[in-house]
């Protein structure tokens, strides 16, 4: 089966989810125009600030396109600020695209840890767990409250750091910044399963 990923480019960190996919032996495509999203199998929402990014999407008109594209049942995988934007409520601020029942706070990891690394045990399927994952926290977001269709795919001291709700992928953590694919591998099977239903 044919996969294309289409990997949002307006800001943050796009370049290593391209790479990161083409690593699990997949096409992707960095997406800076609306219409590009139309023949992609799935699309990752990079980690960066989400105010910039929820900026330029409406800037550049993709509310539409995303909202086809998430009503088709294609799969969206949002990292960091890719989770803030796909979120139905951020603390204190205008709620995100609303793809998945979740409640998030921005910048909730205090100052002194604005960044950190940790061994986390995911609970990814599809034949991919096994070995911790060294997962990289980068002025994170915490998952506050989630919605009962949510599932939870990884905790950290009891936060939530990973969660799925459908055709929607969200991390706190930026897999992409690691040579362990196994994050992008559950996205590409994640759009297997998906498509095959579709068919
Ligand atoms: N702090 C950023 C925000 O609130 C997210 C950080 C990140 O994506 N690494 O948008």
């Amino acid at each position: 089966m044919e996969i294309k990923v289409g990997v949002l480019a307006l800001q943050g960190a796009f370049r290593e989810h391209i790479n990161a996919v083409r690593k699990c032996g997949v096409y992707a495509k960095e997406i800076k125009l609306p219409e590009q999203i139309t023949c992609m199998d799935g699309l990752i929402i990079p980690g960066g600030e989400s105010t910039t990014i929820n900026k330029l999407l409406k800037k550049y008109g993709f509310k539409t396109y995303l909202d086809n594209f998430y009503k088709k049942g294609k799969p969206i995988f949002g990292t960091c600020a890719g989770l803030i934007v796909l979120s139905n409520d951020i603390k204190g601020e205008k709620a995100g695209l609303g793809y998945i029942d979740i409640t998030v706070e921005r910048n909730a990891y205090g100052r002194q840890i604005d960044s950190f690394e940790e061994s986390v045990n995911l609970n990814l399927n599809y034949n991919l767990n096994g070995k911790n994952f060294n997962a990289v926290f980068i002025r994170a977001p915490r998952i506050l409250k989630v919605g009962g269709n949510v599932k939870i795919l990884g905790k950290l001291n009891g936060n939530i750091i990973m969660a799925r709700e459908n055709n929607i992928l969200v991390s706190v953590f930026h897999p992409e910044l690691e040579d362990d694919t196994r994050v992008h591998q559950y996205f590409i099977e994640m759009i297997k399963e998906l498509k095959k239903k579709g068919d």
